[in-house]
């Protein structure tokens, strides 16, 4: 069934997971602050928006409201993750799912109503340290 996301913050993890999604068949909405990294998004979303995800207004002239799901993907700027969290939260969306940058950021995102926060490269990390010792690993 296609589903609709967007995607706030379009680094590396962001940008990667609006191009799977998008290669899903799903209705994608790609935003950054960035012209230039919205651009490289071009292709690879079903709408792109130059927009700061802080901005509460802005977000809701976006139409924000009306996706089941939103990623933010902003990495290093901690506060403007945290704002763009609670904007969100406050808007009602059932599934707000955010990169943490680290632990206490972590803490911060579940008390303001994250529904699942995470960390790409220390999951990834124990993902693949799973892997290898698992018995699917042939052993040479
Ligand atoms: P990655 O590891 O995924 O590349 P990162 O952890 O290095 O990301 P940044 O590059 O700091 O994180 O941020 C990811 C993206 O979020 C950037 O493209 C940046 O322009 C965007 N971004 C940062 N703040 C905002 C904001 N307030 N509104 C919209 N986009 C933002």
């Amino acid at each position: 069934m296609k589903k609709q996301f967007a995607i706030i913050g379009l680094g590396r993890f962001g940008s990667s997971v609006c191009k799977e999604l998008h290669r899903m068949n799903h209705d994608v909405l790609a935003i950054d602050k960035d012209k230039h990294k919205v651009n490289e998004l071009k292709n690879h979303a079903t709408h792109t928006m130059v927009a700061d995800g802080t901005d509460e207004t802005v977000m809701s002239k976006a139409g924000i409201r009306n996706f089941d799901h939103v990623i933010v993907a902003i990495g290093e700027d901690i506060q403007a993750s945290i704002l763009c969290t609670l904007i969100l939260k406050d808007f009602d969306i059932k599934q707000v799912w955010v990169k943490a940058q680290n632990d206490h950021h972590h803490k911060v995102l579940e008390k303001i109503g994250a529904d699942k926060v995470f960390h790409p490269e220390s999951d990834m990390g124990e993902r693949i340290a799973e892997f290898l010792t698992s018995e699917k690993v042939i052993d040479y």
